[in-house]
């Protein structure tokens, strides 16, 4: 499945294609405006202890039950460094400052059933966090994984491009 819109957010009619900067875009003649496609934007978070990652176990669908860096989608007008530190807290209990993270690295990719997304990926370490770690809403369970556990176990761990910047920030 493409994530395409089919109608028009404006007006609700059927969209058509056309060709516009060399690339199909999607067109609805009733309001004569292409309808923009951009990749979501998501904070994720990499919290270090040692040799270790934390990681959430979904809750929900899509991927429910792949382990996961936690991350979520972007509030409106939320900042993206405030919304790595709202989930980190929502879906694991752990409390950070929005001043103890790092951006390390911004990703286009694909996620679930062909939508893109923009993924910032911040890291903290693990003695800046606050101690108890409880899974909350959206996640099942929470936990440290130690990284070479990660590239063995190939089954239970999704083996997402937001796990494979975890090679780079080690
Ligand atoms: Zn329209």
């Amino acid at each position: 499945m493409e994530f395409k819109p089919s109608h028009c957010p404006y007006c609700g009619e059927d969209l058509s294609a056309v060709l516009e900067e060399e690339r199909e875009r999607l067109y609805c003649e009733a309001c004569d405006r292409i309808v923009w496609r951009n990749a979501s934007p998501v904070s994720a978070i990499i919290v270090k202890k040692e040799e270790k990652i934390l990681l959430v176990k979904r809750g929900i669908e899509p991927g429910k039950g792949e382990w996961s860096l936690p991350a979520g989608f972007l509030e409106y007008e939320e900042e993206p460094a405030k919304a790595a530190v709202r989930e980190l807290e929502e879906e694991t209990g752990l409390k950070v400052g929005k001043e103890d993270l790092n951006l390390i690295e911004a990703l286009n990719i694909e996620r679930f059933e062909g939508q893109r997304l923009v993924a910032l990926v911040y890291e903290a370490e693990a003695e800046k966090a606050s101690e108890n770690i409880s899974s909350g809403s959206d996640a099942d369970d929470a936990r440290y994984w130690d990284i070479e556990e990660l590239k063995e176990d190939e089954e239970e761990v999704l083996r997402s491009h937001f796990l494979e910047v975890i090679g780079e920030s080690s």
